[in-house]
């Protein structure tokens, strides 16, 4: 019974970085699927929260400003449904459970990420490498998709450790880092910190895209 519902649970995950990737990708960096979600995404949260300037704030962002990404649990139910029925139920339950914790871990993590408070948990390493991560894609709109798991990032092509300058808008509790890499002693950060230059793709970023 574990086994099936670890199974349906990894699985889900899996499944859930390629869904994430896609949603970020042309749900909310194109007005291909939805205008309202572009608009929501790319227009506001990207300029409310750009890198280099505002990426960090504890005030501006709302938790209830997040996304309607948990919606779409909701309407993969019949996807759960139909791994229970091909599979067995154990399966279909972890996939249920996977898929959960993928969008509630998107929410959780992209509000923690735009809002340090100095948790316990906003101190550790990881977190410090979600928080870079992600700050690589405020800076850069083609990079980074992933919020939670970068596995659709490293398949789709669009993973990067750029070095970046040290955030402007960092708050004291939080160390100096210079990019995805400094985070574990690696890039720019061990030797240059604040005055880091950044090393991203200079690439300018199609408009309406960051
Ligand atoms: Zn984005
Ligand atoms: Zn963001």
């Amino acid at each position: 019974m574990v086994i099936s519902i670890v199974l349906g649970l990894v699985l889900m995950v899996v499944y859930c970085s390629f869904a994430e990737w896609f949603v970020h990708r042309y749900g909310m960096h194109t007005q291909r699927l939805s205008k309202w979600a572009f608009r929501r995404h790319a227009i506001q949260h990207h300029s409310q929260r750009r890198s280099l300037k505002t990426f960090y704030s504890p005030d501006i962002y709302k938790i209830w400003q997040s996304s309607a990404i948990p919606l779409l649990w909701l309407l993969h139910t019949p996807l759960y449904l139909l791994i229970g029925f091909v599979t067995n139920q154990n399966v279909g339950i972890g996939a249920a459970i996977g898929a959960g914790l993928y969008v509630s871990s998107y929410e959780v993590l992209h509000f923690f990420i735009h809002t340090p408070r100095n948790y316990w948990f906003q101190r550790t390493r990881l977190f410090h490498f979600y928080c870079e991560y992600h700050r690589v894609h405020h800076h850069r709109a083609k990079w980074n998709y992933n919020v939670v798991c970068p596995l659709a990032d490293a398949v789709m092509g669009t993973f990067s450790l750029a070095d970046m300058p040290v955030e402007p808008s960092l708050p004291n509790t939080m160390p100096r880092h210079t990019g995805p890499r400094s985070v574990f002693g690696q890039g720019a950060g061990r030797a240059v910190g604040a005055e880091a230059t950044a090393s991203l793709d200079p690439e300018p970023v199609p408009a309406g895209r960051e």
